[in-house]
């Protein structure tokens, strides 16, 4: 029986690379996204259903997977993924701006997640994939906001998994490094305030090191997120890219002081 993945955030990056994936691995593909009026390349895939869904809009959410389910028949996975990264001074977001960022990135992810418990519930099992980030588990300065997100999404996604465990639900942790896509673009909404001006110091040298960075391609993640769904085991947590394994373990192998102090350095403070 051929399988299905619904994805949000389908647009594009990670989500786009993961839809295309799928689909050339022969399965169905739900690729959901905001404004599907504007995709073109995906619509003419076989199998692959464009819909739209807006992680902010509660009666997208489920008519996304409404829709899904009469094209499809059944969802078995579920890919976490739409997010994007509010940075920048706490002290010059607004509160509109900080409700945003966790909207879309935890709130929207546990709605479409309930949306979805039901069938998979229904179907006896599935597989559940969070996109976090190196910032689930890394912090840097002026990424209160991005951090907070994705640290909650680590966090609730590792409660979940015993929950789900249950129903037969594997529930999956993907953690890109840092990927070329339309994140530090599009998706990355900084925040300043230059009458701030002691904080001008940290946001020069936010912008000094984000300058520095390079990363891999969409498509290395999504052969991760392929490889977590299909594995067979009930592994939690996929570091993903060429950076994010070791840096990851560094962190967890350094204590705080050692670690936050190299990051101290790195900023100037
Ligand atoms: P991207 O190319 O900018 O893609 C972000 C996607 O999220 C877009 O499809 C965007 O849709 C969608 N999105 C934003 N707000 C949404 C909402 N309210 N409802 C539904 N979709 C929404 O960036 P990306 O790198 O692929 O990001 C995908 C995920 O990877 C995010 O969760 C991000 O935090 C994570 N990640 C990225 C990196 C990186 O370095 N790129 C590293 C670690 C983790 P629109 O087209 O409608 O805006």
């Amino acid at each position: 029986m051929t399988r299905t993945i619904l994805i949000t955030g389908s647009s594009s990056g990670i989500g786009r690379a993961t839809a295309k994936q799928f689909h050339e691995q022969g399965w169905n593909v739900i690729a959901t996204m905001r404004g599907p009026e504007h995709e073109t390349e995906l619509t003419a895939l076989d199998n692959v259903l464009v819909t739209r869904l807006d992680v902010q809009d509660s009666a997208s959410i489920t008519a996304a997977v409404d829709a899904g389910l009469e094209r499809l028949g059944r969802i078995d996975v579920l890919l976490n993924n739409a997010g994007y990264g509010a940075y920048g001074l706490l002290e010059a977001t607004s509160m509109d701006k900080i409700s945003r960022q966790f909207d879309v990135n935890v709130m929207g992810l546990l709605e479409t997640t309930k949306a979805v418990l039901p069938h998979l519930r229904a179907n006896g099992g599935g597989t559940i994939v969070n996109v976090s980030s190196i910032g689930g588990k890394v912090t840097f300065p002026l990424g209160t906001l991005y951090h907070g997100t994705k640290f909650a999404v680590e966090g609730l996604s590792e409660a979940l998994h015993y929950e789900l465990a249950s129903i037969g639900v594997n529930v999956k942790i993907v953690e890109p490094g840092i990927v070329d896509t339309d994140f530090a673009g599009r998706s990355f909404d900084f925040t300043n305030d230059e009458n701030l001006t002691a904080y001008q110091k940290t946001v020069a040298a936010f912008f000094t090191a984000q300058g520095q960075m390079s990363g891999d391609a969409p498509e290395v993640i999504a052969e991760t997120i392929y490889g977590a769904v299909t594995d067979g085991t009930d592994r939690l947590r996929y570091p993903a890219g060429s950076q994010a394994a070791d840096l990851i373990a560094h962190r967890a192998n350094t204590d705080d002081a050692t670690f936050i102090g190299g990051i101290k350095l790195q900023f100037g403070l």
